[in-house]
């Protein structure tokens, strides 16, 4: 077993090298993964760009999603053997706090993560991630022959959109649904409301993105480039009526503005995307009261078992075709290119692969 290995480390904004780091140690109830594949995310790209709230002591260990082999189990570690193919949430719930206590566990104030006493999670941009014991024993699932390393690290986004959806039981079959947005999560949402019978119309700015969505179902796909007024399209869409539901995949907050004034009456506004941190939006009151909207703007810190296995059926089964998201490949060596072509919009995520999976 090697005692270096090659990992991206985050030192700060615009600030990214990869080098040599030991492998990271494991507990006597851990395993420890050889990294298969890591896929970008919008998140690594906020990191990147601005930083990060709460980040633990810097230089850190970087990116979240990724998927592997179990190459060493831990002795006490039950369940997965060494060799099976496997993917981690990137935290496990403690079980004994208030949120855990009363069953939402999503807001678990005393979350293990991967990075020892790190307060996010970190470590898939590299060839190994250790995973410690309280995650591995009830957090790791072995991943369905048909699906890639890359699309079972894909789980992670997922389940944030799964957990998005399922807080709208609003919506019902036939329904409209409008996506403002056109990233990866976006898309998840896109196939997410066509599974739950939804008409929907999705909103974006690049038209790479907006084949893909009319690919994945789309009823209707606007490029707001194209309209001048992208709620005056969306009406029009639907025939003269506004949206039943809208959901916010963007993160800006001019467009959660817009997403507020968008929906009908008595409908329901979902704001996902988070936005910088202090930023701050302007609603009219008369509209949110007398227009009785629901809004609501759920925030996803882990991502469950339930969530995770429900995850992989998505992908394992078609329903989400996964590998449609990957725009391209890169060394783990290149981990910041991979990581500035997500940030500048080259395509939907990218997969990073380290040395001993890389194929020319
Ligand atoms: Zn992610
Ligand atoms: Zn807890």
């Amino acid at each position: 077993m090697q005692e270096k290995m090659l990992a991206a480390m985050y030192y700060g904004p615009k600030d990214v090298r990869v080098e040599e780091v030991p492998v990271p140690e494991m507990e006597d109830d851990g395993i420890l993964i050889k990294i298969g594949a890591a896929t970008t995310c919008g998140t690594d790209v906020k990191m990147y760009v601005r930083g990060y709230p709460e980040l633990p002591v810097l230089p850190m260990p970087y990116g979240h999603e990724c998927a592997g082999i179990a190459a060493k189990v831990g002795p006490k570690s039950t369940g997965i053997k060494e060799g099976d193919r496997v993917v981690s949430g990137i935290a496990a719930p403690c079980g004994r706090c208030f949120f855990c206590k009363r069953d939402q566990p999503i807001f678990c104030i005393d979350r293990t993560y991967l990075i020892p006493g790190g307060a996010m999670a970190g470590g898939a941009y590299a060839e190994y991630i250790a995973i410690p014991g309280i995650v591995a024993k009830n957090n790791v699932h072995l991943i369905p022959d048909n699906l890639s390393f890359a699309e079972a690290a894909m789980i992670e986004p997922l389940a944030c959109a799964l957990y998005g959806i399922e807080d709208l039981p609003e919506i019902r079959i036939g329904d409209s649904v409008v996506i403002v947005g056109d990233g990866a999560i976006a898309q998840f949402f896109l196939r997410l409301a066509k599974l739950r019978g939804a008409f929907v119309v999705l909103t974006g700015s690049h038209s790479d993105r907006l084949v893909k969505a009319k690919d994945f179902g789309a009823d209707v796909v606007i490029n707001r480039h194209d309209v001048e007024d992208q709620t005056q399209a969306v009406k029009d869409a639907l025939g003269g009526f506004y949206p039943d539901v809208v959901i916010e995949s963007t993160g800006i907050p001019q467009v959660w503005e817009l997403c507020v004034n968008m929906v009908r009456r008595a409908g329901t506004v979902l704001l996902f995307g988070g936005c910088k941190s202090g930023t701050t939006v302007a609603f009219d009151t008369r509209k949110i009261h007398y227009d009785c909207l629901t809004i609501k703007s759920p925030s996803v810190y882990l991502q469950t078992p339930d969530l995770l296995k429900r995850c992989l059926y998505l992908f394992s089964s078609g329903e989400i075709k996964g590998r449609e998201l990957i725009s391209g490949t890169f060394p783990l060596k290149e981990t910041v290119k991979a990581v500035e072509s997500h940030m500048n919009r080259k395509g939907l995520k990218f997969e990073v692969i380290p040395p001993s999976f890389w194929k020319e």
